[in-house]
């Protein structure tokens, strides 16, 4: 690793990436997102040995969104454990993120912690042991990051809620099956603020360090996970996501990763670094364009994937 210079081929990489705004779509499905500058792109690398690496825009904070759910889905997976399957799979959906349509057939347990009714499972796990869930989850990712200032955007969570029909639907066709066990106002609440966390690539490269680190922070050395359920974590993540794109990013970047409709992508290399890439516009699947893009040739030019 010593003789790759990151510096380097992550402004090489920004640069040719950039061409790509213009391509894609920010997501305006919830308005408070469609106002985001889409010419922003941001890069950074944060190392195990404690090196941070940026480039463009990578101190700038943006909706987390989705990649919101490994956050939640880590403190619920330490405090329930394996408690968990019997709650939700661990299954690639191949269906949107927001999709309804297998629930149906799969008495309301979601396919994988990783999609929208998965991840609104996790909140309310959360909500059952926590007495204050927003505050439990700000004090975990700012630990996480090192960062004290990180927030919740409360326009972007509000405007979620505001628009958020398919979440409602998801949140109470689950309760019908007995598989939410909290108010689903109070577990929406939580589930949109956790979306509309701020967080910037540096953030977001540094709170995933634990999942390249074999569940340690390697910010103050403190056990997040277990080794093995940081393995699962990062098999989910590999496997679940990017939505229904799982497939195509795993082909093209041979890396477990989580995106989020914000335009962001938090990738791992285990035992090595992990990475973000952000930029707001967004490809049919709802992933960043450029962090697709920008994610496959750092992989490619590095040699540097799990593969
Ligand atoms: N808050 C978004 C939603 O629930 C998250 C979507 C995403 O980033 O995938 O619709």
């Amino acid at each position: 690793m010593n003789n790759i210079d990151f510096q380097t081929c992550i402004e090489e990489i920004l640069n040719e990436t950039r061409g790509l705004i213009g391509k894609g779509r920010v997501a305006d499905y919830i308005p408070a997102l469609a106002e985001v500058d889409p010419n922003q792109v941001g890069i950074a690398v944060q190392t195990l040995d404690g090196q941070t690496f940026q480039a463009g825009d990578a101190l700038v904070p943006f909706s987390i969104q989705s990649i919101s759910k490994v956050f939640v889905f880590s403190m619920v997976f330490r405090a329930w454990g394996d408690r968990l399957w019997s709650r939700m799979g661990r299954e690639p959906s191949g269906n949107s993120f927001n999709s309804l349509v297998q629930l149906e057939h799969e008495n309301g347990i979601p396919r994988n912690p990783f999609i929208n009714a998965g991840a609104l499972v996790s909140t309310d796990c959360l909500l059952s042991i926590s007495k204050n869930p927003l505050k439990d989850i700000l004090s975990y990712v700012r630990g996480l990051a090192g960062n004290s200032k990180i927030s919740y955007d409360s326009v972007v969570a509000n405007s979620e809620r505001e628009t958020g029909y398919r979440n409602a639907a998801l949140v109470n066709f689950m309760k019908s099956f007995g598989n939410i066990e909290n108010d689903v106002e109070a577990v929406l609440n939580a589930y949109f603020h956790q979306c509309g966390l701020m967080m910037s690539c540096v953030d977001l490269a540094r709170a995933f360090s634990f999942l390249a680190n074999g569940g340690i922070n390697p910010l103050n050395g403190e056990q997040i996970l277990t080794q093995s359920q940081a393995k699962r974590v990062n098999a989910m993540m590999q496997t679940c996501g990017l939505y229904n794109e799982s497939g195509e990013f795993a082909f093209c970047t041979g890396l477990p990763g989580k995106s989020g409709v914000g335009g962001g992508i938090v990738a791992v290399v285990p035992k090595m670094f992990s990475i973000c890439v952000w930029s707001p516009e967004l490809n049919r699947h709802g992933n960043s364009l450029v962090g697709m893009k920008a994610l496959e040739l750092f992989t490619t030019r590095t040699g540097i994937s799990i593969f």
